[in-house]
């Protein structure tokens, strides 16, 4: 089995109908990428770079983060990297000596986006590694736990503050950067126009999407059982987020660990996703579900099924989708 899959990480993602499909790589660190070209992912679509943090008590500085996203950059070789911006708070428990650190409800609190607004000069040190980095090979950047048309507004300020900054210390900067933002907060799926407006592309957070929308601590064991993707709550904000996103024709991703689920892959590519972002070790897996995938005979399916609001109901069209 492992030998008949090594086989597809030269492939392309084409379905059956021919529709392409990109299939990324979520990652933690330059580390990660002897996984990711095992596999042959077309880019990495999520670069969680709060892990710069792990092991340490002190903020990472301007040049220790360019040299992080920068080994990515050169590593990917022409494929294109979307370096998030710290998601810092909550469950990512790192130790900044910071009073505003353990709250009562810190997934309700001053975590992602919140907090790198709440600290700009640092905010502006990552932004201006990523920018820097952003020369050497094709860089997006994306705002996690967006929820606010200021949000992104005032990301984008900073942004521009950064290059304006790099040119006028002389620094080689691109001269346009695409921003994002993670849709993982049921407000940003339910006010979508809002969001996508400012936004040159959208990521689909599901781990912290169905967290939100159901009310489910995704750390907490005693409800982990409630956890539920097939949720027609979940399934109508996942359906909404990639029609609108298709009818506006702004690029959609998803990068929650949805994505790397083989038994969601058709569901998610008939439902409008043209752009997985998984572990790597997820990758090949993935590919191979959907080389099998008739679109044309499957999206009227997906249609129907996230119509259904009745989870036995649901559950059944589940596993004969799949057949
Ligand atoms: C998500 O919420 O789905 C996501 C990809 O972000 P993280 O798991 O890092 O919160
Ligand atoms: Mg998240």
């Amino acid at each position: 089995e492992r030998t008949r899959l090594a086989r597809l990480k030269e492939s392309a993602t084409r379905t059956l109908d021919g529709t392409e499909i990109q299939l990324h790589a979520n990652i933690e660190s330059p580390k990660d990428l002897p996984a990711v070209r095992a596999v042959g992912a077309d880019g990495i679509g999520l670069y969680r770079t709060e892990f710069l943090f792990t092991e340490r008590a002190d903020r990472p500085s301007e040049a220790e983060q360019f040299e992080a996203y920068r080994e990515v950059v050169r590593g990917m070789k022409g494929k294109p990297v979307t370096i998030r911006t710290f998601d810092l708070g909550a469950d990512k428990d790192f130790d900044l000596s910071d009073e505003r650190r353990a709250p009562a409800n810190p997934a309700l609190g001053l975590r992602g986006i919140r907090y790198c607004l709440a600290e700009p000069a640092f905010f502006l040190t990552q932004l201006r590694a990523i920018l820097r980095a952003a020369a050497c090979g094709p860089v997006k950047i994306l705002l996690p736990m967006v929820m606010h048309a200021s949000e992104i507004d005032r990301a984008r300020q900073l942004i521009a503050q950064a290059r304006s900054e790099l040119v006028a210390e002389g620094v080689k900067v691109p001269e346009q950067i695409p921003v994002g933002a993670m849709i993982e907060v049921p407000a940003a799926a339910i006010a979508l126009p809002m969001i996508a407006r400012r936004v040159d592309f959208l990521s689909i957070g599901t781990n912290d999407l169905i967290q939100y929308t159901l009310a489910i601590d995704r750390q907490d064991d005693a409800v982990a059982e409630l956890y539920d993707p097939l949720h027609p709550a979940v399934l109508r904000l996942l359906a909404g987020i990639l029609s609108f996103a298709a009818r506006i024709d702004l690029p959609v991703s998803l990068c929650g660990e949805l994505a790397g689920d083989p038994d969601y892959a058709w569901l998610l590519a008939a439902l409008g996703l043209r752009e997985f972002s998984m572990h790597p070790e997820r990758l090949l897996e993935v590919r191979q579900r959907l080389l099998y995938a008739n679109l044309d005979e499957l999206a009227p399916k997906a249609q129907r099924l996230v119509k259904l609001d009745e989870p036995q109901k649901i559950r059944e069209a589940f596993a004969r989708f799949n057949d």
